[in-house]
């Protein structure tokens, strides 16, 4: 019998995404004996050629991860997209455009500026920077092309379903893999992962008042947090409201707030701006200035609403419209 041919591949990313499909342990050989593996760079030394020489929709499924910045991911996305039947966009940088997104508050200029030239550990006499084409010895050398921000997956290719997480945990990644096997998928579009807030299951919900209130925000190194109590409670912010269930909770068992990476809850667009209206809804301030207080006090707010989640963004994408580097991709 024919195996299904399976693609798993690395784009922007730390590759975490790619130690977390090893940590499925002995599941990861029932996969690779049910499947036949024709992609998978990190661990297997497979060759983009041989998937340019396979027919449209070849592959059953292309497990993509991490974001895209530049000409190269661009383009390793764009083949497997012609050549798989489904995409999965796995992890938060593929679906959402991760930590690497806050990047976006930088323009690619500043960006090479800083790591080329201005970094005190930067020696750079000749103030080379990195060139899409060089010769060298008569010989002509390229490197990819840096886009001017960072892409999520989906603003590149069409992807069929989303698995969040950064990384996914293994049981969600079992689960995605056995519904395409035996072929129980959700419709397309679809996010593989509980359609409720962090909310309403974390063990903490129940801590909370009936009426929930806060005076003052505090960081999570400032204080010592009750284990068992709601950290909005405590003034720590923390993005269960408006973060997808899924994760199992990880952070929370280690008493760290949720910071998002499951992306929105179903429905919502923007987690950030939908957090921001679970604040204005239990902010205890009597004025304006006293909101401002506050408000004030919530240091780096991208950096906590949007830490994973900003190349998705509604404000990210409305400002990048008004911008030229939009037409690269
Ligand atoms: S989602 Fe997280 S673990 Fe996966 S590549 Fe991005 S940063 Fe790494
Ligand atoms: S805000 Fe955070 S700590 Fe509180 S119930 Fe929601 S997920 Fe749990």
């Amino acid at each position: 019998m024919t195996k299904p041919k399976v693609a798993i591949c690395w784009l922007g990313g730390c590759g975490g995404c790619d130690e977390a499909v090893v940590d499925i342990n002995e599941v990861l050989l029932r996969v690779a004996a049910a499947v036949d593996l024709v992609l998978w760079p990190v661990a297997l030394d497979y060759k983009y050629e041989s998937v340019k020489a396979m027919k449209k929709d070849e592959i059953v499924l292309s497990v993509v991860n991490g974001h895209v910045r530049n000409s190269e991911q661009q383009e390793i996305a764009e083949l497997l997209r012609e050549k798989s039947q489904l995409v999965l966009a796995f992890g938060a940088c593929a679906c959402l455009g991760g930590t690497p997104g806050l990047a976006n508050l930088a323009t690619k200029q500043d960006i090479f500026d800083w790591v080329y030239r201005d970094a005190p550990t930067v020696v750079n006499p000749n103030g080379h920077y990195p060139q899409a084409v060089s010769r060298v010895n008569g010989k002509e050398l390229t490197l990819p092309e840096l886009h001017g921000r960072v892409y999520a997956l989906d603003d590149v290719i069409d992807v069929d379903y989303y698995l969040p997480g950064c990384p996914p945990p293994a049981y969600s990644i079992m689960y995605a893999l056995s519904a395409v096997l035996e072929n129980k998928l959700p419709p397309k579009g679809s996010t593989l992962a509980p359609h409720r807030a962090l909310c309403d299951s974390c063990k903490r919900n129940q801590s909370k008042p009936d009426r929930m209130s806060i005076r003052e925000i505090k960081r999570i190194h400032e204080v010592e947090a009750d284990p068992d109590a709601c950290f909005l409670t405590q003034g720590i912010i923390c993005l269960g409201p408006a973060t997808r269930d899924g994760c199992g909770e990880a952070c929370m068992n280690i008493n760290m707030p949720c910071r998002g990476c499951f992306g929105p809850v179903e429905g919502v667009e923007d987690g950030g701006a939908k957090f921001i209206s679970t604040m204005a809804s239990i902010l205890d301030a009597e004025s304006n200035e006293e909101v401002a207080g506050i408000i004030d006090q919530f240091i780096d707010p991208v950096g906590y609403l949007y830490r994973f989640s900003l190349p998705a963004a509604m404000l990210q994408k409305r400002r990048a419209r008004n911008r030229v580097d939009t037409k690269e991709v």
